[in-house]
């Protein structure tokens, strides 16, 4: 039994399951993939519940990809959004409205040391793809450099920062650099930060005019499958990486706003400040939005071109990322996150003890992984058994996310209102589902 939650889903009369699953197939191409065998016709969310079709109640444990960050319909958020939504939806920024620039100084409150001049756009990739272009103007150099088993977009650029075989496609993008891992668990170096960042100094050495635009990495690598950088690492890389005349990016498109319950920003955790940030995801509980924050300097390569895009900062988006940085701050989601994520990660490693396929627990927070393997000394994904466990946390009522470069990592991202109480639901339910297989 999930845990009890006062909501009584609306009643659905809408087209069911299989009917809109035939109609997407044919509509909407062959790659957009989907989770589950039988997909699941979602209705209704409220905060960290999910509604079917049926009715039937499931607790989402990835959030919409890590992107509902204070509940799904949180009110306050609803409310903001349907006030400015009667005012005025649309203005783009070639006119003033105060939405946007509210937004714009709540946020870069938020932001340490010089990060003071924010650009809205739409997306992850988007605001990726801004901070490429702002790194090869602000340094004139081309190069960049990303970490393998990276996710940083899907766009034409983009995608060529990305380093997973699945995202991957042979579209030339200039000159990029994806350097080893630090990834304690898997990696050949282990925590051994001076080893991986002596790969990044090597790439510029060997592999570049010794100079570059710049570096870019997430601090805990969300797609690749909740992969914590190896501690240390990114202060000595951002000193190569400055050495080389490149500025330092850090892509928070999954690890800000609190969700890794230490810092606020993920690059917190590893005691730098970078040049330029990026974010989407839960900056908008679902809204479409995404920013990139800088320093004046950076952002004045821009000021001789005009940098705009139709959407970016409309007044709808900017009201509710407004209400999602005031909710977070005033229900104290960061230390909320804290809280129920170290009871989960410690209920976790005692499962870990009795269940021989996890070979790894790891993250912060609310932001975790649980890697399986078949045996724990080769560390062999066990690819097909995290599929069959996958489809068993369904029928059981828990929807998690799938990450890691052969699927087989489990992660545990769900909106930051997540209770303990569905922190013990999910590992009862993991552990009954190990048992029976
Ligand atoms: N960066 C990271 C770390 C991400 O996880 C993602 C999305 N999974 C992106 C960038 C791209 O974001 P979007 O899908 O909004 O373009």
């Amino acid at each position: 039994q999930l845990p009890p939650f006062d909501y009584q889903p609306k009643p659905y009369n809408g087209p069911l399951a299989d009917e809109i699953f035939a109609k997407r197939k044919k509509f909407l191409g062959p790659s957009l993939f989907h989770y589950y065998q039988k997909p699941i016709n979602i209705v209704e969310g409220k905060m960290q519940y999910l509604y079917d079709e049926s009715g039937r109640r499931y607790l989402d444990a990835f959030a919409g990809i890590v992107t509902v960050s204070a509940g799904h319909c949180h009110p306050e958020i609803l409310d903001a959004i349907l006030e400015q939504s009667k005012l005025l939806q649309h203005a783009t920024t070639i006119y003033l409205h105060h939405a946007i620039a509210d937004f714009a100084e709540a946020l870069t409150s938020k932001m340490p040391g010089n990060l003071k001049v924010v650009y809205f756009v739409n997306s992850g990739s988007e605001a990726n793809e801004l901070a490429m272009l702002m790194a090869r103007l602000y340094t004139g150099n081309l190069g960049l450099i990303s970490l393998r088993n990276a996710y940083h977009g899907g766009s034409s650029s983009t995608i060529g920062l990305t380093a997973l075989n699945t995202w991957k496609y042979p579209i030339p993008e200039g000159e990029i650099h994806h350097v080893m891992n630090p990834n304690p668990y898997r990696g050949i170096f282990g925590s051994d930060a001076k080893s991986y960042a002596k790969d990044v100094q090597d790439h510029i050495d060997y592999g570049t005019s010794g100079k570059v635009a710049g570096f870019i990495a997430e601090t805990i690598q969300g797609v690749g499958g909740a992969v914590e950088l190896a501690p240390g690492y990114l202060k000595l890389v951002y000193d190569i990486v400055h050495k080389a005349g490149g500025v330092c990016i850090a892509d928070e498109v999954q690890t800000g706003f609190g969700r890794t319950g230490s810092h606020y920003w993920g690059f917190e955790m590893q005691g730098v400040v970078p040049d330029i940030v990026t974010m989407a995801k839960g900056i908008g509980n679902g809204l479409p939005l995404g920013a990139v924050v800088t320093t004046p300097e950076i952002a004045s390569v821009l000021a001789e071109k005009i940098q705009f895009n139709t959407f970016g900062g409309n007044p709808v988006c900017s009201a509710g990322g407004l209400a999602v940085l005031r909710v977070l701050d005033k229900e104290k989601r960061q230390s909320h996150c804290a809280d129920v994520g170290s009871h989960l990660i410690g209920r976790l490693r005692s499962l870990m003890q009795r269940h021989e396929i996890i070979g790894d627990v790891r993250g912060r927070g609310l932001m975790l992984g649980i890697e399986l393997v078949t045996d724990r000394k080769e560390k062999t994904p066990a690819k097909a058994e995290t599929a069959v466990l996958f489809e068993k946390l369904r029928e059981l009522g828990v929807l998690v996310g799938k990450g890691g470069l052969n699927g087989n990592v489990f992660r545990i991202k769900p909106p930051m209102c997540f209770t303990k109480d569905d922190a013990d639901f999910v590992v009862d339910a993991l552990d009954y589902a190990i048992t029976k297989l």
